[in-house]
């Protein structure tokens, strides 16, 4: 991989050489309303086209409070949100507002690609906690032992990219009690609080400790339109100031109409919203059922794009990434292989592991294609341990 590449742009830049069926960067097939694609074209010709308030249009921060206040009990005010461009815009918002040089902030390993990265651009250190598989949980134990003087923040993912796991009850309240104890700032990024898949319901660290979390949202994953980077920040007024001083001049607007649609995407109904689960649930059961028909060992998934599938006890005797660079061009029937993501790139140091990510939220068609040149994958590299990709 070309240094300062991230593992999507690389493996989807692979897959379309190769004409490989892309399971590998997190993007859906479907899921998104026609009638918001329309809103914001609509938008665009009726005059919506020129800077928006810094902080966002105010019809948009507005909608996030009715939408949070309707699906997770919430209570905010439009001086708690700051529209930014994209969930990553807002953590680089959120860390830069809270850390600087000489200062810690704790991650959980694995930890999504942009988070030690940003970190470090804001000239602080993450300090990493393992996440413990098979529920990928960590203990408080753990936290607190990460903890030194210089820590400023912790940083949590829940539903977690990559391994599609819930944080716990336990975890939560963990992390809640301890910044309390230590007076730390709680990111959370929640971009998946959407695509829950399992029957634990999302649980928003900002309704544990509202007076020192902020609050991650995208809604590229909660209207499922991941190319439209519409972010947003939430938090107590104070802190909220704090990130949007630093949301001016990183990109200081997100472009207008995107913002009337996605705030008319928020007021979809409650209905719309769980049909659009249920197509994600039917979507993970399809792959999970070929690829397990096919000897693949699948790890639990309960929230996001992802399922997790585990190369050694599936019978294969390869790294993650190794597996992954072969898998895109390599097919027993010739042709293009599958793309995946190695989970070592989530990891600190890119260290090697066992697991690979998969992103199910495709076509029946795609789910297909991709399930079978896996499970033929598989055979072959099985009975043939050591087979170079395109053998
Ligand atoms: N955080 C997590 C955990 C993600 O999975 C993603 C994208 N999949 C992002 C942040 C970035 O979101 P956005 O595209 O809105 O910047
Ligand atoms: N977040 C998406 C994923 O995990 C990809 C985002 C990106 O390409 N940077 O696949």
């Amino acid at each position: 991989m070309q240094a300062g590449t991230t593992i999507f742009e690389h493996m989807s830049g692979l897959a379309r050489a190769h004409g490989a069926v892309n399971l590998g960067q997190g993007f859906p097939d479907f899921g998104w309303s026609d009638a918001v694609l329309a809103a914001g074209a609509e938008a665009i010709t009726t005059g919506y086209n020129q800077y928006p308030p810094m902080r966002g249009l105010p019809e948009l921060r507005s909608a996030v409070c009715v939408f949070y206040a309707r699906t997770q009990g919430l209570a905010l005010d439009p001086a708690q949100v700051i529209i930014t461009s994209g969930a990553t815009e807002a953590l680089a918002a959120s860390i830069m507002a809270v850390a600087g040089a000489g200062d810690e902030v704790i991650l959980f390993a694995p930890a999504y690609d942009a988070y030690a990265p940003l970190v470090r651009r804001a000239g602080a250190v993450p300090v990493f906690v393992d996440l413990v598989p098979p529920d990928w949980q960590a203990s408080r134990a753990a936290i607190a032992g990460a903890i030194t003087p210089a820590t400023r923040a912790i940083l949590i993912n829940t539903p977690h990219n990559p391994t599609g796991a819930v944080a716990g009850a336990a975890m939560l309240q963990a992390i809640a009690d301890l910044a309390r104890a230590h007076d730390l700032i709680i990111i959370s990024d929640e971009v998946w609080e959407a695509v829950i898949l399992g029957s634990a319901p999302h649980v928003s660290l900002f309704g544990l400790a509202p007076e020192r979390t902020i609050k991650v949202g995208s809604a590229g994953k909660l209207l499922a339109l991941t190319g439209w980077k519409v972010g947003w920040v939430i938090a107590a007024p104070e802190l909220a100031e704090r990130a949007a001083q630093v949301h001016q001049f990183l990109t200081f607007t997100t472009p207008p109409p995107l913002q009337v649609a996605v705030a008319a995407g928020l007021a979809l109904p409650d209905s719309w919203f769980a049909a659009a689960r249920a197509q994600f649930v039917r979507a993970r059961d399809r792959l999970v059922a070929a690829l397990t028909a096919g000897g693949w060992a699948l790890l639990p998934s309960d929230g996001s794009y992802f399922v997790m599938a585990d190369l050694a006890a599936s019978g294969i005797a390869m790294a993650d990434r190794e597996f992954c660079e072969a898998a895109v061009i390599s097919i027993a029937q010739g042709g293009g292989g599958v793309a995946a993501i190695p989970l070592g790139a989530f990891m600190p140091d890119g260290r090697a592991t066992p697991y690979i990510r998969l992103c199910f939220a495709k076509s029946d068609e795609v789910l297909n294609d991709g399930a079978a040149r896996l499970n033929a994958v598989r055979l072959r590299w099985q009975q043939s341990p050591g087979l170079a990709a395109g053998e």
